[in-house]
């Protein structure tokens, strides 16, 4: 469930139709965002509202928090190829995983939530 995962960012990226995914589809937020018709919560002025701050997993709001306003202020496109860049090892490269506190290929550590 965890969100803004890469692969779902991939398919942002190719247009795929299915690409509201990118939020978790057990939460609230997934359904609110196509209720409202809205690419996501970048374009909605409720942001943050209260499923964001009832959002079940610390790290996930975290980076809610973080990258909604980001991703509102820059656009789709550059928020994605952002994200990519910023959940790579700045030691090695190495794709790193949300909440990461280390990267686990070469072990430095790691705060890109
Ligand atoms: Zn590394």
């Amino acid at each position: 469930m965890f969100l803004f995962g890469t692969v779902k960012l991939r398919k942002i990226k190719k247009g795929d139709p299915d690409r509201k995914s990118i939020f978790c589809r057990i939460c609230g937020i997934r359904d609110c965002v196509q209720g409202r018709g809205y690419e996501g919560c970048n374009k909605c002025d409720d942001f943050p509202c209260k499923q964001i701050d009832n959002f079940p997993m610390p790290v996930g709001k975290k980076v809610i928090l973080r990258s909604v306003p980001y991703w509102r202020e820059h656009g789709t496109e550059k928020w994605i190829e952002d994200e990519e860049v910023r959940y790579l090892c700045p030691g090695c490269g190495h794709k790193l995983f949300r909440g990461a506190k280390r990267c686990n290929k070469c072990g430095i550590p790691v705060d890109s939530d």
